[in-house]
């Protein structure tokens, strides 16, 4: 069956060193975790990038790191994702800076820890409007660009999560599926845009998130090693997934030769959901 339109036709593209170049990426919380491994990644495969996040100190210094990895542009925004009004202003500055976005990593998430009768509405709203709205708004405010250009790739970092309950995280994993759900939504509307929208779903990855779960499983009395323990215990492979593992697989989604998949769950999980 022929590709939905030649500017995304996998024909057209002989491997090459930086596969991206000239595209546009904007990475949410490009400024640490797994966030800041994407990008590093998508900068090695030649994009220009946008890295958005609240704290703009690391997002400087993330930026000073990246530009010792190649010749990429790389802009700066300080957005907030639980503001709608933060995410338009930003996405706006983006454009202006470095033109249309046409990859777009909705990587920021939060992830409160909660037994279900303690969870906050206020919390469970939060975690909504940063793990989903902001996906759906951010993606909403690219896709004109996108499909301007004839190329657009969204990758949602859903979570293991997103495919499987666990205990203690109702809003997160609530989230999550919402996420995954979007997503499949999204690939089906624009398929012919050419446009791919897909989902990764990290099982726990050694970042801040699964830094801080470990110090909640300690205040119980476990011991670090018994609390990494109780963490890894779900990945079959028995240990945490490293960013640049994730990173990988949202680099892979991101080329033109993977035009063709849309619409998918990616675990990078070590196994743990098949
Ligand atoms: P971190 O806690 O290390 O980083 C979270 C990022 O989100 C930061 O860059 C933070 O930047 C940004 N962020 C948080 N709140 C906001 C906000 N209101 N507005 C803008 N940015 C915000 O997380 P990870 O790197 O571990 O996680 C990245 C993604 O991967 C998340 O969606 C998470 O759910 C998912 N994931 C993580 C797993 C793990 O075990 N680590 C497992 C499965 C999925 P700043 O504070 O500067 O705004």
């Amino acid at each position: 069956m022929e590709p939905a339109n030649q500017a995304d036709s996998p024909k057209q593209h002989a491997p090459q060193a930086q596969p991206l170049a000239g595209q546009h990426a904007l990475v949410t919380g490009g400024n640490r975790g797994i966030g800041a491994a994407i990008a590093e990644e998508l900068v090695r495969l030649g994009v220009n990038l946008t890295l958005a996040a609240r704290d703009r100190e690391s997002l400087n210094r993330r930026r000073e790191r990246l530009s010792q990895i190649g010749p990429s542009a790389i802009s700066t925004q300080v957005m907030d994702l639980t503001d709608p009004e933060s995410i338009a202003q930003s996405h706006k500055a983006a454009r202006d800076d470095l033109g249309p976005i046409t990859i777009l990593i909705n990587n920021a998430g939060v992830a409160p820890s909660a037994p279900l009768g303690k969870l906050e509405l206020k919390s469970w709203k939060e975690t909504f409007a940063i793990n989903v709205q902001a996906a759906f708004l951010l993606s909403q405010a690219v896709l004109p660009g996108m499909q301007d250009k004839g190329f657009g790739r969204i990758v949602n970092i859903a979570s293991t999560a997103g495919l499987r309950g666990y205990p203690f995280v109702a809003g997160y994993v609530a989230s999550k599926h919402a996420l995954v759900g979007l997503t499949r939504a999204m690939a089906l509307e624009l398929a012919k845009a050419p446009i791919t929208v897909n989902a990764v779903c990290p099982g726990y990855t050694e970042t801040e998130i699964a830094l801080n779960a470990i110090a909640n499983i300690q205040k119980s009395g476990k011991t670090e090693a018994e609390a990494r323990a109780i963490l890894t215990r779900s990945n079959p492979q028995g240990r945490l997934v490293q960013p640049e593992e994730v990173a990988a697989t949202v680099a892979w989604l991101c080329l033109p030769s993977s035009c063709a998949v849309t619409g998918q769950s990616v675990a990078v999980a070590g196994g743990e959901v098949m």
